[in-house]
C-alpha cells in the first residue's frame, strides 16, 4: 500500500535529520577520539624522549669525564716538565713514548703536549707521519688559549691535522708560577653517535652557537639549527672549529610549542630524500659543556594512531547505528507482517462470507433450475402419457360403443372378442402406470444377496413367448456362484428392460442372438447383455440414460427403461453403461458389488 505523498516527504525529512544527526555525532566523536589518542601518544612520546635525553646526557658526561684527569696528570709529569723546560730530541722521544703508552691505556684519541707558543713538542701519535701532531702549531685553538688564560680548557672541534672531530680537554703545565706549556687530550665522541644511529633514533647535540656537531644522522652534522650572526661566523673562521666558516642551515622550522617544553618542528628527513617531516623536539642543556642535546620523535605514528582511533570510533558508532537500524527495521517488518496477516485474515473471512452467499445463491438458482427441469420433464412426460393413455382410451371408447351395438344385436361372439380387446387395452394402461410407479419409487426396498443366474432366468421366462416367436438365440454363461448385492425383483426388472431393448434392436436384423455372461472383477461382478442388433448411434451415446429419451415410434416406448435401470443399479452401488460390439450390436454392462 503506497503512502500518501505528504507522509512520504515527512518520512524522508525525518530520515534526513536522523542521518545528519548521526553524521554530526560521528564527526564529533571522531574528532574527540583523534584528539584524545593524539594527546595520549604524544604524552608517551614525551616521556620516552625525556628518558632518552637523560640517558644520552649521562653517556656524554661519562665519555668526557673518563678523561678529565688525563691533561692534569700529563701536566704533572716530570719528563713533560723537563721537555718543556729544555726541549731535546732524547727528551721528546721519551715523552712521545710515554704519551703513546698512556693514550693507548686510557683509550683516548690523542694525547699531546704544546709549548708556551702553541707548538706541539710531543704527541701520542708521533710515530704516524701523516697524523702526527708533533711540530704543529695550535695557538689559535680555543682550548690552548683557555688553558693559558685560566689553567684549563675544553673545546669541540675538527682536528686541523687529522680532519677528525674530537673533544679537546687541556690543562696548563706550570713550573712554579710560570706557565711553560699545555697538556691536551683529544676524545673521540664518534662511538656515541654510532650507538644512536644503531638505535634508529634521531639525536643531535648542538654547541653554544647552535651548530650540530654530534648527530645520529651524519647529514645533519655541521649544520646550524638557525642562521648564524656574522661575529659567530668570523670566530668560526678564526678557530677553524669545524673546518668551515659558514655551516649551512639545517632547515629546521619551528612549529607550535608542545607540553613539557617540547616543540613541534619540521625538518627535511635525511632518510626520505629531504622531504619535510614533522617531529616533536625535546631539549636537555648540558651547561658544563655549553651544549644542548636534542631528541626528535617522529610524529607520523602519533597521527596514524590518532587516525586509527578516529576510524575505530567511527566504525563503532556506525556499527551501533546499523545495529539499531536493523533492530528497528526488524520491529517494523514484524509489525508489517502482523498487519498483513490481520488484513489477510479479514479478507479470507470476507471471501468466505462472499463464497457462502454465492453458494446459497447458486443453490437457490440450482433448485430453481431443478424445479424448472422437473416441470419440463413433467411437461414431456405429460405429453407422452397423454398420448399413451389417449390412444387406448379412444380405442376403448370405440370398442365400448361398438360392443353396445353388438350386444343390442345379440352377437355374443363379437361382444366377447371386443371385451377381450378392451381388456388388452386396459392391461396396456396398467403396465404403463406400473412403469410410472417404478419411476416414482425411491431407493431399494431391501438389499440382499441375489443370484444373478436366477434373476436372469426369471427375466428370460417373462420374455420367453416373444423370444421364441422372434427366434432369438440365447447363449447364457453365468456362473452359479455369481451373487450380487441388491433386490431380486428389481434386478429382474433391469434385466427385463435390457432384454426387451435388445429384442427391439434385433427385430429387423437377420441374426438375432443374445449373449449373457457374468465375470468376477475386483469391484464385484460384471454382467454383460450383448445383442446383434442395430447398435447405438454415436449421437445418442450420451442421451441413452436420460428419462424420456427414445428413438422408438410413439406408442412403442416411453424412454424410461434405461433411466429406470440406471437408477436401480446405482441404488445397489453399481454402474450401468452401454457400448457397441466391434462386430456390431450393442452391449450393456452392469457392474455390481459382490454379496458377502
Ligand atoms: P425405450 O425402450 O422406451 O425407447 P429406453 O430407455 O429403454 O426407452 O431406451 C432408450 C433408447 O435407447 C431406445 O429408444 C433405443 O434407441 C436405445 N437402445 C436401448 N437399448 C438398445 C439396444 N440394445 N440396441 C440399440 N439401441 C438401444
Amino acid at each position: 500500500m503506497a503512502d500518501p505523498a505528504p507522509f512520504r516527504s515527512l518520512r524522508h525529512r525525518r530520515l534526513a535529520i536522523l542521518v545528519a544527526a548521526l553524521a554530526a555525532v560521528t564527526a564529533l566523536a571522531c574528532w574527540g577520539a583523534y584528539r584524545w589518542a593524539e594527546a595520549e601518544a604524544r604524552a608517551a612520546l614525551t616521556l620516552n624522549g625525556d628518558q632518552r635525553l637523560g640517558l644520552y646526557a649521562s653517556s656524554i658526561r661519562n665519555a668526557v669525564g673518563r678523561y678529565d684527569y688525563l691533561p692534569f696528570l700529563v701536566a704533572r709529569d716530570h719528563e713533560v716538565l723537563d721537555l718543556l723546560d729544555a726541549p731535546s730530541e732524547t727528551r721528546r722521544d721519551a715523552v712521545n713514548r710515554r704519551l703513546e703508552t698512556a693514550n693507548a691505556a686510557a683509550g683516548s684519541a690523542a694525547l699531546y703536549v704544546v709549548d708556551r707558543s702553541g707548538l706541539a713538542l710531543a704527541a701520542s701519535n708521533w710515530a704516524d707521519p701523516a697524523q702526527s701532531f708533533v711540530g704543529q702549531t695550535y695557538d689559535f685553538r680555543p682550548y690552548f688559549r683557555q688553558a693559558v688564560e685560566s689553567g684549563s680548557g675544553r673545546y669541540f672541534g675538527i682536528g686541523v691535522t687529522t680532519g677528525l672531530p674530537g673533544y679537546f680537554l687541556s690543562h696548563a703545565v706550570q713550573r712554579g708560577e710560570a706557565l711553560i706549556g699545555v697538556a691536551v687530550v683529544k676524545i673521540d665522541l664518534e662511538p656515541l653517535q654510532r650507538d644512536w644511529t644503531a638505535g634508529g633514533e634521531r639525536v643531535l647535540v648542538t654547541d653554544e652557537n647552535g651548530i650540530v656537531f654530534l648527530s645520529s644522522h651524519a647529514d645533519w652534522k655541521y649544520h646550524a639549527l638557525r642562521p648564524l650572526a656574522d661575529a659567530v661566523k668570523a670566530r668560526l673562521a678564526q678557530t677553524r672549529q669545524y673546518d668551515r666558516s659558514d655551516p649551512a642551515p639545517l632547515g629546521l622550522r619551528d612549529g607550535p610549542p608542545a607540553e613539557n617544553g617540547a616543540r613541534q618542528v619540521s625538518l627535511p628527513d635525511p632518510l626520505a630524500h629531504g622531504a619535510r617531516h614533522a617531529y616533536l623536539m625535546q631539549e636537555l642543556p648540558l651547561p658544563e659543556f655549553g651544549w644542548t642535546i636534542r631528541f626528535l620523535s617522529d610524529l607520523e605514528p602519533v597521527k596514524a594512531q590518532a587516525a586509527g582511533a578516529a576510524v575505530l570510533t567511527a566504525m563503532g558508532i556506525l556499527l551501533l547505528a546499523a545495529a539499531l537500524a536493523l533492530g528497528w527495521q526488524r520491529r517494523q517488518t514484524l509489525r508489517l507482517q502482523h498487519e498483513a496477516r490481520v488484513t489477510l485474515e479479514r479478507r479470507v473471512e470476507e471471501r468466505t462470507a462472499e463464497l457462502l452467499t454465492a453458494n446459497r445463491v447458486l443453490r437457490e438458482a440450482q433448485e430453481e433450475l431443478v424445479q424448472a427441469g422437473k416441470l419440463a420433464a413433467l411437461g414431456q412426460m405429460s405429453a407422452a402419457l397423454a398420448h399413451e393413455i389417449n390412444q387406448p382410451l379412444a380405442a376403448i371408447r370405440t370398442f365400448v360403443a361398438s360392443t353396445r351395438l353388438l350386444a343390442e344385436r345379440g352377437e355374443t361372439t363379437m361382444v366377447r372378442d371386443n371385451l377381450a380387446m378392451i381388456g388388452d387395452l386396459a392391461e396396456r394402461m396398467a403396465v404403463l402406470s406400473g412403469h410410472l410407479k417404478d419411476f416414482a419409487r425411491k431407493g431399494p426396498a431391501r438389499v440382499e444377496a441375489v443370484p444373478v443366474a436366477r434373476a436372469m432366468d426369471r427375466a428370460l421366462a417373462l420374455l420367453a413367448p416373444r423370444l421364441r416367436e422372434e427366434e432369438v438365440q440365447v447363449e447364457q454363461s453365468i456362473p452359479p456362484d455369481a451373487r450380487v448385492r441388491g433386490d431380486a425383483v428389481r434386478l429382474e426388472q433391469v434385466f427385463v428392460n435390457l432384454l426387451r431393448n435388445a429384442a427391439d434392436a434385433m427385430a429387423e436384423c437377420d441374426e438375432r442372438r443374445l449373449t449373457l455372461s457374468a465375470v468376477r472383477t475386483v469391484e464385484g461382478w460384471e454382467i454383460r447383455i450383448r445383442d446383434t442388433g442395430t447398435g447405438i448411434a454415436e449421437a445418442h451415446q450420451f442421451q441413452l440414460f436420460d428419462p424420456f429419451f427414445t428413438t422408438k415410434e410413439v406408442g412403442q416406448g416411453l424412454g424410461l427403461g434405461l433411466s429406470l435401470s440406471y437408477g436401480i443399479v446405482r441404488d445397489f452401488g453399481g454402474t450401468l453403461r452401454a457400448e457397441n460390439n466391434p462386430d456390431g450390436g450393442a452391449c450393456f454392462v452392469i457392474q455390481l458389488p459382490e454379496a458377502q
